[in-house]
């Protein structure tokens, strides 16, 4: 996987490159966000500091957007929650928070690219099973310990999201904004409402994990589950 790294720190740029390297990728680091568009030739994910020197990092994610559906992680500060709010809004496919988990960035990234190539690029085939819940994205099926569970197609596509994850945290907007097509006042009320109904349809009340303030994600209740190791180091 080859990442596009637009950050501006040198500290920053010099820590993370190696640990991306080390889990297998490669790298290409622009310290501006001009010409970042000019730089997006077999570019898998785009990981995009918010705070650049010359131009505002959602300018160049909307710029991205305009020629190119490579997938974007957005990074802010801490605390600075309109800026992400704002980062997915201007296409954004996820975002992180300085500082955050080398193997949190690299469950993210590749919860991305999977996104974009779609289940049929998934290696399980797009059957993902965790915890005895097996879903199965092509066929749009659901089993507990082999028995079929009914689901609404919203309920579906909010597990199916999650499952497609690999145990990665899907932030609540864009949860709203795949399974929905859009926000609006309440929207989180009735994501919520839907949760609810899978954990008890599921069986399972522990599987689908609130991350709070952020959104949900997949993991087994012994933490068995798909997702970034523990011990990894902190960048930012
Ligand atoms: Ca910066």
């Amino acid at each position: 996987m080859h990442i596009l790294l637009v950050e501006d720190d040198d500290r920053i740029a010099a820590a993370l490159r190696p640990a991306l390297h080390r889990h297998g990728m490669t790298t290409t680091r622009l310290a501006r966000g001009r010409g970042a568009v000019d730089h997006l030739a077999d570019v898998d994910v785009v990981l995009l500091d918010l705070g650049l020197p010359d131009i505002d990092g959602v300018d160049v994610c909307r710029a991205i957007r305009a020629v190119s559906e490579v997938p974007v992680i957005v990074v802010s500060a801490r605390g600075e929650v309109d800026d992400r709010i704002l980062g997915l809004h201007s296409g954004a496919d996820d975002y992180l928070v300085k500082p955050y988990d080398i193997g949190e960035l690299v469950a993210r990234a590749h919860a991305v690219h999977r996104r974009h190539r779609g289940p049929a690029g998934s290696p399980a085939g797009g059957v993902v099973v965790v915890d005895e819940v097996s879903v199965d994205l092509n066929r749009h099926t659901v089993t507990v310990a082999g028995r079929e569970v009914t689901l609404t197609r919203k309920e579906f596509q909010v597990l199916a999201l999650l499952a497609s994850a690999g145990g990665a945290v899907c932030t609540r907007s864009r949860i709203v904004a795949e399974v929905w097509g859009r926000s609006w006042p309440g929207a989180n009320r009735t994501l919520d409402v839907h949760v609810a109904t899978l954990r008890t349809k599921l069986g399972r009340p522990e599987l689908v994990q609130t991350v709070r303030g952020v959104g949900y994600r997949l993991g087994s209740p012994g933490g068995t589950g798909p997702g970034p190791g523990a011990g990894t180091p902190a960048v930012g």
